[in-house]
């Protein structure tokens, strides 16, 4: 049933991708108009553990989205006027270090921007706004994460570097070694600029970032395992077969890991304190001009 909008108060949002939800009592729909145009989907709307929670499938209902075309402030200016103040978003990312396994969590704390075309402020016209970005993920919400997920005995690290790509590409070989001599932990195409919006409309926000396969800069030697891949291996000068990420590989990783997400996800929520206030909540004191 699609509900029209009206007053309501939403603790928590989760902005999804598949397999990413909380089971949700009372569960209802509802439709925010925005001056953005649409949401990715109708928002779900519903009780977990005394919680109203609401949850954006990000790339829609039928996955139909690609991450370049989500309307990023449609959805984030929805969930502000449903009264969120917090957002936990979960997504897949491949991984630009050997030591970040498939399956491996990782709570980002820094991003670097690599999209092209994306819309990524609110203020446009009129009043200007330089909003702070020098710690751009919630260290409240991240250190709740981090250690319900070490509770659960997951794979799990706390602080990572995102590199955001425009996609809907992988990267080649060439950009995906620039990016690990960066200081790049992981790679993805949507976190960006869901992070800074949200901080311009002062929301909690943060993104579990859940490792699906090994990007395109590795490779395969026979005798050393996984290296950067190259013509010869670097460490025994033996021959490196290549290996590159794949749709079924991210979904194949993405099956395995959603019970863990899942459990993640609901022991973590039950923690949150939504009366804490939290300096993300004041984000746009000093940042208008
Ligand atoms: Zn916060
Ligand atoms: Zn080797």
């Amino acid at each position: 049933m699609i509900m029209k909008e009206k007053e309501r108060t939403v603790d928590l949002a989760i902005i999804g991708g598949t397999g990413s939800n909380v089971t949700l009592d009372n569960l209802e729909e509802v439709k925010v108009y925005t001056p953005y145009g649409s949401t990715s989907a109708a928002i779900a709307i519903g009780d977990f553990n005394g919680k109203k929670i609401a949850y954006i499938p990000r790339h829609g209902i039928d996955h139909s989205i690609p991450p370049h075309r989500i309307n990023f402030r449609a959805n984030i200016w929805a969930l502000k006027k449903l009264g969120v103040k917090f957002i936990i978003s979960p997504s897949a990312v491949g991984s630009l270090k050997k030591k970040h396994n498939k399956e491996k969590f990782i709570l980002v704390d820094q991003y670097i921007d690599r999209t092209k075309k994306r819309v990524d402020t609110f203020y446009e016209n009129g009043q200007l706004c330089h909003i702070g970005q020098a710690d751009p993920y919630c260290d409240y919400l991240n250190r709740l994460f981090f250690e319900t997920g070490k509770e659960l005995n997951l794979d799990i690290q706390n602080g990572g570097v995102y590199i955001c790509i425009e996609g809907p590409r992988f990267s080649t070989r060439a950009e995906s070694k620039i990016f690990r001599q960066w200081g790049g932990d992981i790679v993805g195409m949507t976190n960006y600029p869901e992070v800074v919006l949200s901080a311009e409309k002062e929301i909690c926000y943060c993104c579990i970032a859940m490792v699906t396969d090994l990007d395109v800069w590795a490779g395969e030697c026979s005798e050393c395992g996984i290296v950067e891949f190259a013509q010869k291996c670097e460490i025994c000068g033996g021959t490196v077969d290549k290996l590159s990420v794949n749709v079924p590989e991210v979904i194949e990783t993405m099956g395995k890991n959603v019970e863990n997400l899942k459990k993640l996800l609901e022991l973590t929520i039950q923690k949150i304190d939504i009366e804490r206030e939290c300096p993300c909540h004041h984000s746009l004191t000093d940042a208008l001009l």
